[in-house]
């Protein structure tokens, strides 16, 4: 497999992950957006971003075709039980606080099964059939698991299966078919995923620069204030990459005559981009602190 120089980051084409996925990289200054027929994009920024189902992505970055990528936990647990070989090549970076949802058994709103020894000897639906086999053994549990790849909340009502193991966040979808949450098996979020091959190669001043990107945005989360030293003749530079929520405090520095320190509240939004453009005309000591609370 040939491995191409740019940074590869693999995401969902469209569905539940891939909204988020978008939203954070966009936020991270990367000019992509949901295009549904788009299958490839190479970003200015040197990345390519390739869009998938999200089944295929453990299996693209546990194979080195892609460096980066994001998937759902729940999806990496089954991976994991499903090719235990090739998930070595996986390592987590870091859970992206989106896309959370639980992995759970529902009932018919006419049973109730309130402990995992209730549900031996039934008949399971589930799209995560090793996830749920593990947890049924985990408990001693034998019962029989049929596997599904949609539609599962069908099975109880066409009698397929006595019960479903499936994702829930709301249990909205749950509800319209007539079922019930039962019973836990594990929660799950969108994580960021690297190929753990890819961190140890050339690429990996790129993977870090992107990592540095999406941890900024992630700890962004509010309006910060922003403290930073720069030449005097800059700060009118300065005043026009910081739009302050109103104007700037200037200070003195002691011993410094031709620099000063600039304090400032910036949304946002302009985080990332800010801080880069900032360094280019030389601010140093630049310190970036959350605001707890704020009235304007
Ligand atoms: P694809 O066409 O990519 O295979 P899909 O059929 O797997 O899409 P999605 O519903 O987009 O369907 O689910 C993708 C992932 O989103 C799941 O693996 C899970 O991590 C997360 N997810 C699923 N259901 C929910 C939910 N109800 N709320 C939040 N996140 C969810
Ligand atoms: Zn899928």
């Amino acid at each position: 497999m040939q491995h191409l120089k740019n940074l590869r980051f693999v995401m969902q084409k469209s569905g539940r992950l891939a909204e988020g996925t978008i939203a954070l990289l966009q936020k991270c200054g990367y000019g992509v957006k949901i295009n549904k027929r788009q299958l490839l994009l190479q970003e200015k920024s040197g990345i390519d971003f390739l869009f998938t189902r999200d089944d295929d992505i453990p299996g693209f970055l546990a194979k080195n075709i892609c460096d980066l990528g994001v998937f759902g936990e729940n999806l990496l647990t089954e991976y994991s039980l499903t090719h235990k070989d090739d998930a070595h090549n996986l390592q987590v970076i870091m859970p992206l606080g989106f896309s959370k949802c639980r992995l759970s058994i529902a009932a018919p709103e006419t049973h109730t099964y309130p402990t995992a020894q209730t549900l031996q000897n039934k008949i399971i639906a589930t799209s995560y059939p090793q996830t749920l086999a593990h947890f049924l053994k985990q408990n001693n549990v034998t019962a029989e698991i049929v596997t599904m790849h949609g539609s599962v909340e069908l099975a109880p009502k066409i009698g397929i299966a006595d019960l479903i193991c499936d994702l829930v966040s709301s249990g909205v979808t749950l509800k319209e078919n007539g079922l019930v949450e039962v019973m836990k098996i594990a929660d799950s979020q969108a994580v960021l995923v690297a190929n753990k091959t890819a961190l140890h190669t050339e690429k990996h001043s790129l993977i870090e620069n992107m990592l540095l990107r999406i941890n900024g945005v992630l700890d962004a989360k509010q309006n910060k204030y922003i403290m930073l030293h720069v030449q005097k003749d800059k700060i009118e530079a300065v005043k026009k990459i910081l739009p302050s929520r109103e104007a700037p405090t200037i200070l003195e520095l002691q011993g410094i005559p031709n620099k000063v320190a600039i304090h400032t509240v910036s949304p946002e939004e302009i985080f990332w981009e800010t801080i880069e453009k900032l360094k280019e005309i030389g601010a140093s000591s630049i310190l970036v602190l959350p605001i707890e609370k704020m009235m304007a």
